[in-house]
């Protein structure tokens, strides 16, 4: 028996929608039925992608901003619900990556990575939550990395941030699992998108990483945004809590 995902009469925000990952996830839920309230930092991608939503046959909108700022995420949720309507979805896609050894990491760069990748994520949820709770429905979905269920060398801020956000994923799931609302965290391995290009550029780095991959290669954005759409589903209505790898085996072993 064929099954598909339905997604019609969802309002999604998705963080980070402009590339990568995050476009390929807004593609995927609006193909799915869900209308999309696109954040980034670079307007003519979002008006991109917009044009794909729009033929699709979906509502768009979307706003450019720094997530880091602060009043950033109640400034995304009143956009997000006078012009789509009550949210129902929320996707932490955004991040930041940036290397560094124990030794040669900045406090900038710490402070940065974790601003994005952690904070900023939460107390948008914490907004969308206050939605999502009045409605007693939701779905939370944080785009986490392998980097943050094993350690990584050079990799400190960053593995960091994505292991609190395995851990924000948690307590979420936990606080508000009896309200109709479940949060969960996605680990992918390294996607070739435009960070995973920055990330790997050394040919023996990216060498070595994809011989440590158990099926021998990077992943696909597609391969990301298909578990992320499932997930933001009513059909995923027991997964809750969970950080799932989608990592062709890397973290196995
Ligand atoms: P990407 O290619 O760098 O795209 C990131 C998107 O997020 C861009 O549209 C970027 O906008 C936006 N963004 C970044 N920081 C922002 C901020 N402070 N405020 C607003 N928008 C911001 O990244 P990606 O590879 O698709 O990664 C998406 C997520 O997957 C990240 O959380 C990343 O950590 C995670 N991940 C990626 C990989 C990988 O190998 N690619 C592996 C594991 C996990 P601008 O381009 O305008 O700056």
């Amino acid at each position: 028996m064929a099954t598909s995902i339905d997604l019609q009469g969802s309002r999604a925000v998705v963080t980070g929608a402009g590339k990568g990952i995050g476009r390929e996830i807004a593609l995927q839920l609006a193909n799915a039925g869900s209308d999309i309230f696109a954040v980034s930092r670079t307007k003519k991608d979002l008006e991109s992608l917009g044009i794909e939503c729009s033929k699709i046959g979906v509502n768009y909108a979307y706003c450019v901003v720094e997530l880091r700022d602060s009043d950033t995420a109640k400034q995304i949720t009143r956009h997000a619900i006078t012009t789509i309507g009550n949210i129902d979805i929320l996707i932490n896609n955004a991040g930041v990556s940036h290397g560094g050894s124990a030794i040669t990491l900045t406090e900038t760069d710490w402070d940065l990575t974790m601003d994005i990748n952690a904070k900023g994520a939460f107390f948008l949820a914490q907004e969308l939550g206050k939605i999502m709770l009045e409605h007693q429905y939701g779905r939370i979905n944080n785009i986490s990395s392998q980097a943050g269920l094993v350690a990584l060398k050079d990799h400190m801020a960053y593995g960091s941030s994505k292991a609190a956000l395995g851990m924000i994923t948690k307590v979420l799931a936990l606080e508000w699992g009896g309200n109709g609302i479940t949060v969960n965290a996605i680990a992918p391995t390294v996607i070739r998108t435009p960070m995973g290009e920055r990330g790997w550029s050394d040919p023996q780095l990216a060498n070595e990483m994809r011989e440590a991959i158990p099926i021998g290669r990077f992943g696909e954005p597609a391969e990301v945004a298909s578990l992320v759409t499932f997930l933001a589903s009513r059909q995923a209505s027991l997964i809750n809590g969970t950080v799932i790898p989608v990592d062709g085996g890397y973290t196995a072993r």
